[in-house]
């Protein structure tokens, strides 16, 4: 399918959509309620429909009693290993198969014209991205969200927290399934913003941006302190009455969510003559630029703290003059030091 239709290419190659990515028009001031009305529909298609059913599918075949559950013995806890670990094999293999692996759409949408390179990297364990990505999803990231799950689905079975039935509460309780992405949107900007602070982007969350041509399996390939705090977004559901649906709910947006932002293609053909949107270019631009959209433009939280980049030029503009700028206070601010220093 021709790339030319949706986008261009600059002198190196690098693809970029026509239109700058938009936040949603959730917070907009002055309100746009039209615009709210036509977006509203891309809140649940498809991603959040599509985490749901997981869950639900999840919640109905793969675990065993309440009473069970309210044990916390080995067998159930495997099983949702198992389970987690085979959906995402399923979803992020899917996509790395086909674009990553098969090449199937060879570059067209790719934005960055590279494919990750073959070549030996220090940075990746067996000094490959792939096998290095691959293992920390699995070896850590399902690992890590499961033992999350266990914990809030065993604290709703043995009456830890109280649990909201759908026949007692359902309106609180879809209120609360609606929520629940914007949540996880304010969750995760908070955690991103403290693991980019100098120590903790050092010792911890550099692992995850070593992909900087990030495919699926980057995901979740994170240092286990990342995935501890990104996974944490469940304890929500040990502070607020819930049901242990919207739990399992609120993991699947992290844990399988985690591959919308790392396609690294901005739309996927289906056919010779249509490509989907995939909703990866604001993620792609953080990987890309490291300081930008912390957050994934749902709720505008880079908007409101002046780290947002839609892939226009006047944004690329401002990033610069942000750089600039924190360059020169800290000339300032050495040479202030100096002057101290020396007058002492
Ligand atoms: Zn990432
Ligand atoms: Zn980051």
């Amino acid at each position: 399918m021709d790339e030319t239709l949706y986008g261009t290419r600059d002198r190196r190659g690098h693809f970029k959509p026509k239109e700058p990515a938009r936040p949603a028009p959730l917070f907009a001031w002055p309100p746009r309620p039209v615009a709210l009305l036509r977006w509203l529909p891309h809140y649940f298609l498809p991603w959040n429909l599509f985490f749901l059913a997981t869950a639900a599918a999840v919640w109905a075949f793969a675990l065993p009693e309440v009473e069970a559950v309210a044990r916390l013995e080995w067998g159930w806890v495997l099983r949702l290993l198992l389970v987690n670990a085979l959906l995402v094999l399923l979803l992020f293999g899917l996509f790395e198969l086909r674009l990553y692996v098969r090449r199937a759409q060879g570059i067209r949408f790719k934005y960055n014209p590279e494919f990750p390179s073959d070549r030996k990297n220090p940075a990746f364990a067996f000094g490959r991205q792939d096998v290095d990505n691959a293992l920390r999803t699995f070896g850590l990231g399902v690992p890590i969200w499961t033992a999350w799950e266990a914990i809030v689905l065993h604290a709703f079975a043995a009456g830890w927290v109280p649990w909201v039935s759908f026949a007692q509460s359902p309106w609180y309780l879809i209120g609360l399934a609606v929520l629940l992405r914007l949540f996880h949107e304010a969750h995760f900007y908070c955690i991103h913003r403290l693991i980019h602070t100098p120590f903790l982007y050092k010792w911890v969350h550099s692992v995850h941006h070593n992909s900087v041509n990030p495919s699926p399996w980057s995901s979740l390939s994170m240092h286990p302190v990342e995935l501890l705090l990104y996974f944490s977004t469940a304890a929500l559901h040990l502070m607020v009455p819930s049901h242990p649906l919207l739990a399992i709910y609120q993991l699947h947006i992290a844990g399988l969510g985690a591959v919308v932002g790392h396609i690294g293609f901005d739309r996927i053909e289906l056919g010779r003559k249509t490509a989907v949107p995939t909703e990866a270019f604001v993620h792609y631009l953080h990987h890309k630029y490291f300081e930008v959209n912390y957050a994934d433009g749902l709720v505008p939280f880079d908007r409101w703290f002046g780290t947002w980049h839609d892939g226009s030029p006047e944004a690329e503009a401002r990033m610069q003059a942000r750089y600039r700028a924190r360059k020169e206070r800290a000339k300032a601010n050495a040479a202030a030091a100096g002057g101290a220093s020396g007058a002492a």
